[in-house]
């Protein structure tokens, strides 16, 4: 790693498009491996971090260089120069840790192996029994037929605990929200909108509702006090800290499915 002396003023340098600072060696393999360097590789300016460094965004998967304010683009490109072959690395790694929800593929819905099959004979446009979700329709909606019965069967889960939940400590919730964060399972507004991802409902029983136990909690605590976190054990049968670690540990491969494009 590249250490650099901190410099006065630190104003961060100007963003550049990617093309125009990858090395042309790094540029030419990756494009005969067939990634996209512009979706690959991704620059993050920071104030606070004292050396330019490079990290595996399992969740955007992409490789991101940190590049501090003190840094020069010259200093980056060399940086990126040397580590060529672990940028390379890192990017085929993750690109083939990336599952699409198609038919043949498989996935975790409650913790528990799915096989997606494609099949004309459904009276809706999915069925899930035995270990298999059947899906209808043809296979290039596949993907995103997956991911919308997913989308409604995290709500479905979520749904029920969130408001028994509440209703235990005497709180409403105003309205519960499935999406697709990067950067959180789940959240709670002071007007008392509580959000998820979707994928949750790929993650075990017990560690789905630690997460709707916390947001539940955050309706009386909206910080992580000892009280916080006191009612949040109360709410769940799971053992907090180790569904914590669970997601720390397990959480970025419910990153990895993909419905629609990669
Ligand atoms: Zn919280």
């Amino acid at each position: 790693m590249l250490f650099l002396k901190k410099r006065a003023p630190q104003s961060l340098p100007e963003s550049k498009p990617v093309l125009d600072w990858l090395p042309q060696t790094l540029a030419s393999s990756l494009a005969a491996a067939g990634f996209d360097a512009e979706q690959a590789l991704a620059v993050k300016h920071s104030t606070r971090a004292r050396r330019l460094s490079l990290r595996a965004d399992v969740k955007a998967r992409r490789v991101v260089l940190t590049f501090p304010a003190a840094a020069t683009w010259r200093q980056a490109q060399e940086f990126v120069n040397d580590q060529q072959r672990w940028i390379l690395s890192q990017i085929r790694q993750l690109s083939a840790a990336a599952v699409m929800l198609q038919d043949g593929e498989s996935f975790p819905f409650l913790g528990e192996q799915h096989l997606i099959s494609a099949t004309g004979k459904l009276r809706g446009a999915a069925e899930r029994r035995d270990g298999v979700l059947y899906m209808a329709g043809a296979p290039e909606h596949i993907p995103r037929r997956v991911r919308d019965y997913l989308t409604a069967q995290a709500r479905e889960e979520i749904s029920w605990r969130a408001r028994e939940k509440a209703e235990s400590i005497g709180r409403k919730i105003s309205r519960i929200r499935i999406g697709d964060p990067h950067s959180r399972w789940g959240s709670c507004s002071s007007q008392g909108v509580l959000s998820f991802s979707w994928r949750l409902v790929m993650a075990p029983e017990e560690m789905l509702d630690y997460v709707v136990a916390h947001e539940v909690a955050h309706l009386r605590h909206m910080d992580h006090s000892r009280d916080f976190w006191t009612l949040c054990q109360s709410l769940t049968q799971t053992n907090v800290s180790k569904s914590r670690k669970w997601f720390k540990v397990e959480g970025a491969k419910l990153f990895s499915y993909h419905g629609g494009t990669i």
